[in-house]
């Protein structure tokens, strides 16, 4: 058995680098040529389509059929000329990842010929099969008709000669099944919303959109040595492996230079992201070894949520050309630092101002204000929201766990606009300000610098960072879909937008000028969302205490975290924005259960094939070798001599029959308690006992596994140990 790691091992350390050729030396000459873009658009469709398509994207209108008709002939054509052989619409199910349906671009004409064809028709609207894509009950499996319909602010993409076109998935009867149609609806709210307030600044503005810039972590790992682990294979991450003598001590791994087989990953892996129209701009090491992190530059949300699923797959598979697996779990190794994907996230207008950023002038810096305030505000009334659309079953092992960031969520915004804060705050309790004051006021935002930039300002531990131009929410899981908590966000922030302008509204009727409302409005909401503002450390145990008292809210648990989804707040918000109805929520839901069930569950039983397959034979086996030692030894010596030097090795023997014998128990243990809970009908339940009653096995079972494997002979081990996984390159 031995063999298998050891040609793995050989074979990792034998590889040939590949090396691979950009088109150009320039970026501008090839970026995007994989996507029917505006340019495409503009050359390959008459300009009636092309004005239609235009509007679509901007003001989201409907596309008639003839209309479409025009672009999916002229989208064809550029297809075809780009060797697409097929088309799909490509969409982002409630399960991870992404799904595509495939057709090749033809159907029989009238005399019954065979004919390239793509209508109107097929670009917009397509009929899956989607029994098996979860819906949470909203779709009942004899009736599984979902529809594929044509978002027009993603462009279509040409990968692996398939014309992908970037689809919503609804259900016969119009539920939401997918994360791509509530993200659109909660972006459309807030580009309402942050509208109607910037008309208190400047009448210009007509649009506002989301920016959001992802970061994305993972990891790399040899292929054959991946392959050899199967807990890796099957749930993404090790469920055993012992601490590799060096991990992350050092940090020398961090902005050391990248590994020249990694390095030609990341070379082809841009390249292709370029001709996808995905700006990649930074990369680097990680604090992990083997750990990686790739960013582009932001873009209007939808756009940047699609880049990233579509990066997460094409790295998949432009990791199997180098050789690598590629792994987006958020915790994939255990003793060493987790993946996360840090969503910066601000709003931009039309006229092309950063909200988020400090203004030049008075006014302008009371709207960074207004929209500052007004953010932390809706994280303050929705938090637990928050929390929860970070909750996954990967990420469960960095929120409140020993790793950032932690399950409490909070809101870090830096000292020189603490005391602006604090200062605005100050005049509350007098009834009316003098004039005086109000002049010292408006001079104190006059002084907010216009760069707030600054890098020494930065606090690494909060889950919600304002970051000098826009918010950093850092909890989200390195796998998620980013949608998932951008859609809780821009759905929290509208919700709060609407509430600022009413209120700044009814004292401007009373006769309050507009900038003094404005102002009044601001305090107000300052105050009240104070306690969700948290400079400090926020790994801290006194943190801990400190939320506590302010009431906020710390659930490390995954399933019960997810509770706060089917809160009256969330409810509410999800419904009166028309962002989810009640029963997409609650279908949701009862989709995160039944994930969370099963992923446990995997994870359960690869675990106990392991240690049954594995790792228990092996330790008996290495154990006799140990007995027939001992005998051998017996022999030779005097009993005196034997007491004295074959003591240690007794106690081998009895430490491998001790840990052994605990592992055969508790995986007993654990197949019995998987029993009694696979019988619990109620799905939230279920995914709850999992969480407590299954979850602790798998550690408990872990840790006399990597005790045996200290104990047992490296040429005996069949699984690839950490050192392997993590500094082979
Ligand atoms: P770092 O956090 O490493 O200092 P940056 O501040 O340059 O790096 O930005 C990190 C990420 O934030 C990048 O992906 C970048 O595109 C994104 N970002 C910058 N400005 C905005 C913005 N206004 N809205 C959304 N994302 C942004
Ligand atoms: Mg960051």
């Amino acid at each position: 058995m031995a063999i298998i790691r050891f040609k793995a091992l050989e074979e990792s350390l034998n590889r040939v680098p590949v090396k691979y050729k950009a088109p150009s030396s320039l970026i501008s000459d090839y970026f995007g040529i994989n996507v029917f873009d505006r340019k495409k658009m503009q050359k390959y469709l008459s300009a009636e389509a092309f004005a239609h398509v235009m509007e679509a994207i901007e003001k989201g209108t409907r596309i008639d059929r003839k209309i479409a008709d025009q672009v999916a002939s002229g989208m064809k054509t550029w297809a075809v000329e780009n060797s697409a052989l097929r088309y799909a619409h490509w969409f982002q199910p409630l399960t991870e990842g992404t799904a595509e349906k495939h057709d090749a671009f033809i159907d029989f004409d009238t005399n019954g010929d065979i004919i390239e064809s793509f209508s109107g028709k097929m670009l917009v609207q397509q009929e899956p099969d989607a029994s098996s894509f979860p819906s949470g009950g909203i779709r009942n499996t004899f009736e599984a008709r979902g529809y594929t319909a044509w978002d027009p602010s993603s462009p279509a993409f040409i990968m692996e000669n398939t014309l992908s076109i970037p689809t919503i998935f609804v259900s016969y009867t119009g539920e939401a099944l997918d994360n791509k149609t509530p993200l659109l609806k909660a972006l459309h709210a807030v580009d309402k919303a942050a509208v109607d307030v910037c008309q208190y600044f400047d009448k210009d503005v007509s649009k506002v959109i989301a920016t959001l810039g992802w970061e994305q972590e993972y990891f790399l790992v040899d292929e054959a040595l991946y392959n050899a682990r199967p807990d890796l294979v099957l749930t993404g991450r090790t469920l055993m492996g012992h601490a590799s003598s060096k991990d992350q001590q050092l940090e020398d791994h961090y902005f050391n230079s990248i590994p020249e087989r990694v390095d030609d990953f990341i070379n082809e892996l841009e390249i292709e992201a370029y001709k996808l129209g995905i700006p990649i701009k930074t990369r680097h090491n990680e604090v992990a070894p083997n750990q990686f992190e790739c960013a582009p530059i932001y873009e209007e949300c939808n756009l940047a949520v699609d880049h990233n699923v579509l990066l997460m797959d094409l790295m998949k598979r432009i990791a199997r050309h180098h050789r690598f697996a590629v792994l987006h779990h958020e915790k994939p190794f255990n003793h060493v630092n987790g993946s996360g994907k840090h969503c910066n996230w601000s709003l931009a207008t039309n006229t092309g101002v950063n909200l988020l950023s400090p203004g030049k002038n008075p006014k302008s810096n009371l709207q960074f204000l207004t929209f500052l305030v007004n953010t932390i505000k809706a994280v303050h009334n929705h938090a637990d929201l928050l929390r929860a659309s970070v909750a996954s079953v990967g990420n469960t092992h960095r929120l409140g766990a020993n790793e950032a960031p932690p399950a409490i969520i909070s809101v870090f915004i830096g000292a020189q606009l603490t005391r602006m804060l604090e200062q605005l705050e100050k005049k509350v309790g007098s009834k009316k300000m003098s004039p005086d004051e109000k002049t010292e006021l408006k001079l104190n935002v006059i002084k907010v610098p216009q760069i707030l930039l600054d890098n020494t300002d930065r606090n690494r531990t909060s889950p919600f960072a304002f970051t000098g131009n826009k918010f950093e929410f850092r909890a989200v899981g390195s796998s998620a879909n980013p949608a998932i908590a951008m859609i809780a966000l821009n759905a929290a922030v509208a919700e709060q937008l609407i509430e600022f302008k009413k209120d700044v509204d009814k004292l401007i009727n009373k006769g309050v000028k507009k900038d003094e409302a404005i102002f009044q409005v601001i305090r107000k909401y300052s105050i009240e969302s104070k306690d969700i503002r948290f400079e400090g450390n926020n790994y801290s145990d006194e943190w801990k205490e400190e939320a506590l008292k302010r009431g906020l809210k710390n659930e490390p648990n995954t399933v019960k975290a997810y509770d706060f989804y089917l809160t009256d707040s969330a409810k509410k918000l999800f419904a009166g924005l028309d962002v989810m109805t009640e029963r997409e929520n609650d279908a949701r839901t009862h989709v995160r259960w039944d994930t969370y069930t099963k992923k446990i569950q995997i994870e359960a039983r690869v675990l106990g094939d392991l240690v049954m397959n594995h790792v228990v034979p092996t330790a008996l086996r290495y154990q006799t070798e140990l007995i027939r030692n001992v005998t051998g030894m017996k022999e030779i010596f005097s009993d005196k001599e034997f007491k004295e030097l074959a003591g240690g090795r007794i106690e081998l023997i009895r430490e491998i029959s001790e840990h052994t014998g605990y592992i055969k128990s508790k995986v007993n243990e654990m197949v019995e308690t998987r029993k009694v809970v696979n019988k619990i009908t109620d799905e939230r339940e279920k995914a709850l006992e999992y969480s407590t009653k299954v979850f602790c096995f798998l550690e408990d079972i872990r840790y006399h596994v990597d005790k045996l494997e200290l104990i047992v002979d490296d040429e005996f081990w069949t699984l690839p140990k950490y050192r392997e996984l993590l500094f082979t390159r």
